[in-house]
């Protein structure tokens, strides 16, 4: 690209670039001019980290009467929404025909930053829409407010959550919110709670650290989370088999399941996310052999649950305890039995 030729033009161009230095910073937040000469014009654009371009403006020809050219880089934005971007520029600069146009252009620029929250996630969100979810969910997308609504069906079953994605993401992660659910309530907070933790070990540098790990840097959690909460919740759920009895852990039809933490067939998830039979679980549990931990049938991961938190020594004292009573039950059968 050179230098328009039409001399009256090109002195138009330079008085509009001189209007551009002097009042850019006022009239385009978080812009700053790397290059601005009528060859070219080069502006970085930041709303946040994740959320920046570089803008190149070129003159044509016969500027203003056509449309100056845009062209947009990022590192942080996929080629994809960058040539999105690029069409809308296209369109837009056709409303300033015969005008001057640099500052228009970048205008629009920073209103798509700030109008479109979701941009920085848009390819995770194209492989949830594409690729996770099925036809029989849902997925309403709102992007001004940078919320999405999930809605997944399995079986009778589903799972309504909203996820709400911060302005500075990924520099802060997603909040997850349940909206609505038919799973039994404790598996639900079991979901939601594990999910939140994802989120969170994303952007939270863990506590114990060693000295020769890398710097740690946030990580997007939109993708990872959708895939815990389809893939090892909603989708699986409602087909797994309690591993002691083999038999469907959740009942088919969602309001037969039992609330009652302590009836044989409550449904319990323990750490590996393996379902289980409170009733058959309680009763392997408290079977002996202890030594290393009771460990996952299915998976051979040790159980570590809050309502069966004992050491293996505890555990045997216990098996003991118990035993000791059941003959001692029985001596007084036999002895009863002697009396009559
Ligand atoms: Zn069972
Ligand atoms: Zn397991």
């Amino acid at each position: 690209m050179a230098l328009v030729s039409d001399p009256e033009t090109q002195k138009a161009i330079e008085n509009e670039l001189e209007i551009v230095k002097k009042t850019l910073s006022e009239k385009v937040e978080g812009s700053e001019i790397i290059s601005c000469h009528p060859v070219a014009v080069n502006v970085r654009i930041t709303r946040t980290k994740f959320k920046n371009v570089i803008v190149l403006l070129q003159f044509p020809e016969q500027y203003p009467n056509h449309g100056i050219l845009v062209e947009l880089k990022s590192k942080t934005l996929p080629p994809r929404l960058l040539s999105k971007m690029m069409e809308l520029c296209d369109q837009e600069a056709k409303k300033f025909l015969g005008k001057p146009q640099v500052i228009p252009m970048l205008i629009f620029v920073r209103r798509f930053l700030d109008e479109n929250p979701l941009i920085a996630c848009s390819d995770e969100l194209q492989y949830i829409k594409s690729k996770l979810l099925s036809d029989s969910d849902e997925l309403k997308i709102k992007q001004k407010a940078g919320v999405l609504n999930i809605h997944i069906n399995q079986d009778k079953y589903y799972l309504d959550v909203k996820i709400t994605v911060p302005d500075d993401y990924h520099t802060s992660a997603i909040k997850i919110d349940l909206k609505d659910s038919n799973f039994p309530e404790n598996l639900v907070r079991v979901f939601i709670g594990q999910a939140v933790d994802m989120a969170r070990t994303c952007v939270e540098a863990p506590l114990r650290r060693k000295p020769k790990d890398p710097p740690f840097e946030p990580k997007p959690s939109l993708k990872l989370v959708c895939d815990f909460l389809v893939d090892q919740c909603a989708r699986p759920c409602p087909k797994e088999r309690c591993p002691i009895c083999k038999k469907k852990a959740l009942p088919e039809e969602p309001k037969e399941a039992v609330t009652e933490p302590t009836d044989h067939q409550y449904v319990e998830r323990v750490y590996c996310n393996h379902l289980f039979h409170y009733g058959c679980l309680d009763k392997y549990m408290k079977t002996p052999p202890f030594q290393g931990g009771k460990k996952c049938p299915a998976c051979k991961q040790v159980i570590y649950h809050d309502r069966w938190k004992v050491t293996p020594k505890l555990a045997e004292e216990r098996w003991a305890h118990h035993e000791a009573k059941k003959r001692e039950l029985s001596e007084v059968v036999d002895f009863l039995g002697d009396c009559l």
